[in-house]
C-alpha cells in the first residue's frame, strides 16, 4: 500500500482526529458510469474491489464507514450490504439531514469527527459541516473547493485506498495495527 503524507499539519490533525466516516457512491465509490442492465436489474454502476477491500479493513479496524447517497439502485444497495454497510441512508436528497441522523446513530459523534469523502455539487456543502471534506480528484469545482482535502485518486479508481493510507499515515487511533481483509471477493 503506497504511503501519503498529510499536505499540512492541519490535514493531519483533521485525519488524526477522525470517529466516523461517510462517503458518497457515485463517482465517489464508483467511476461515475451507469448502465442499462435491464429489467429487473435496473441501472448499474462499476466499482473497484480495491476500494470494498478498504473500506472492509477501515470498518473492522473500528472506524465506522456509513454511505451517503442519492443512488437508490438496486445494484448499489446490494453492494453496500455486501460491504456490510448500513443501507439507510440510500436514496438520500437531504445528504444535510441525513449526515445529523448518521451521527445520532453513531453515539451524538462530534461534527469536527466526522469524514466525508464525495465528488459533487451536493457533497460540497457537507463538507462545511465535518472536520474533513475529502474529493476525489475529478470531483466537481464546488466540491474540489470546499474541500479541506483532494485525493490524488480519481473516484472509483483506489479513491478509498488511498484514504485508508492517508488515515494510517496520519496515525488515527482507530486505524492503527489492523490491517486485515476478508477473503474472498469485495
Ligand atoms: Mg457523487
Amino acid at each position: 500500500m503506497p504511503s501519503f503524507e498529510a499536505r499540512t499539519e492541519d490535514q493531519r490533525v483533521r485525519l488524526a482526529s477522525i470517529e466516523l466516516l461517510t462517503f458518497d457512491i457515485d463517482g465517489t465509490l464508483t467511476d461515475a458510469t451507469t448502465w442499462w442492465a435491464g429489467e429487473p436489474v435496473g441501472w448499474v454502476q462499476r466499482y473497484s474491489v480495491r476500494d470494498g477491500e478498504a473500506l472492509l479493513r477501515i470498518a473492522r479496524a473500528g472506524l465506522p464507514v456509513v454511505p451517503l447517497s442519492r443512488n437508490k439502485t438496486a445494484s448499489a444497495r446490494r453492494r453496500i450490504e455486501h460491504l456490510g454497510c448500513a443501507p439507510d441512508w440510500l436514496g438520500v436528497t437531504d445528504k444535510i439531514g441525513a449526515l445529523e441522523q448518521i451521527r445520532e446513530r453513531h453515539g451524538a459523534v462530534a461534527a469536527q469527527h466526522v469524514l466525508h469523502v464525495g465528488d459533487g455539487l451536493d457533497d460540497a456543502p457537507v463538507f462545511g459541516q465535518v472536520g474533513l471534506g475529502v474529493a476525489v480528484a475529478d470531483a466537481h469545482p464546488e466540491a474540489l473547493r470546499a474541500a479541506h482535502l483532494v485525493l490524488e485518486a480519481v473516484g472509483g479508481a483506489r479513491a478509498i485506498e488511498e484514504l485508508e493510507a492517508r488515515l494510517r499515515g496520519a496515525n488515527n487511533p482507530r486505524l492503527l495495527g489492523n490491517r486485515e481483509t476478508k477473503r474472498g471477493p469485495t
